[in-house]
């Protein structure tokens, strides 16, 4: 399962700007095998955007993250996966494409989930992800929920579950209120916040089975090279459930974007894996 990243071309050669994935048949490991390779991350001179986001991710030391769910917390988690809430369920994916669904989660607190799910691309455009407000204090109060649909499935997946955590965490902690909170990119940010880590790693937890990840080896302590990075990645992308997974290859998907995804991807990777070496589950 683990692969070696594809030779670089001349040092000093840049090769990113020109990556044509066009033509490229190959399977998602391969593919993913060459951003990495290809972007030769460890000299990358690029600071900014979804090359610097993949970066802080890649070289974050997620055992040591200042917002990491205590054991009992994700093991409350996991008890809700394994009872009410199982993400991985057909009945999810209808969340993912009505305009309009109303569903209750009478283990939490009965009021009424919104979900609304549609493209949205002006404004911030991809930018947002989904976002939900919690108006359950109100007079026929509910919890409503946006995902945008012009993400990848595998991104909307990700969001269900990350707003999914906004309501559970509110509906345990009663920290209602009309905030509205959305998911944007920057997810090595939630690594020193506590709610937004809580809802990536219900994220984490639907994304990576605990069987699977038993499997993977701990994070090193070394600084990872290349090569690490590139396996690294690789089983995070091989790993993840189907639902979550996201097509690397896809045409109309703009470079920046794959990154982004990448970044995300790993994201739930390392949390999961930090998870399991903390709880135990
Ligand atoms: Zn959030």
């Amino acid at each position: 399962m683990h692969a070696s990243p594809t030779k670089n071309g001349a040092p000093g050669v840049r090769r990113e700007i020109v990556i044509d994935f066009s033509n490229d048949r190959s399977s998602n490991t391969e593919t993913v095998r060459e951003v990495v390779g290809d972007l030769d991350l460890p000299q990358s001179r690029v600071s900014e955007g979804p090359l610097a986001e993949l970066k802080d991710i890649m070289n974050a030391d997620y055992r040591t993250a200042p917002a990491l769910p205590a054991p009992e917390t994700v093991r409350f988690l996991v008890h809700i996966l394994s009872t009410s809430v199982n993400l991985r369920s057909p009945d999810w994916k209808k969340w993912r494409c009505h305009q309009d669904f109303r569903v209750r989660m009478p283990d939490f607190d009965g009021y009424e989930i919104s979900v609304h799910a549609a493209p949205y691309t002006r404004g911030t455009g991809r930018s947002l992800w989904g976002f939900s407000s919690d108006m359950r204090r109100k007079p026929g109060g509910y919890f409503l929920m946006f995902l945008n649909t012009a993400h990848e499935p595998g991104a909307i997946a990700a969001t269900v579950a990350h707003e999914l955590g906004h309501y559970i965490h509110q509906s345990t902690f009663s920290d209602t209120g009309l905030s509205v909170s959305d998911l944007s990119g920057t997810f090595a940010a939630h690594l020193s916040d506590e709610a937004e880590l809580f809802y990536d790693s219900l994220v984490a937890l639907s994304a990576y089975n605990s069987a699977t990840m038993q499997k993977v080896r701990p994070q090193r302590n070394t600084s990872p090279d290349a090569k690490t990075w590139s396996a690294e990645i690789t089983q995070a992308c091989d790993l993840i459930y189907r639902d979550f997974r996201i097509d690397f290859s896809r045409r109309r998907v703009s470079l920046g974007w794959r990154v982004r995804y990448l970044a995300a991807t790993l994201h739930s990777f390392k949390l999961r894996r930090v998870l399991l070496e903390t709880a135990g589950v």
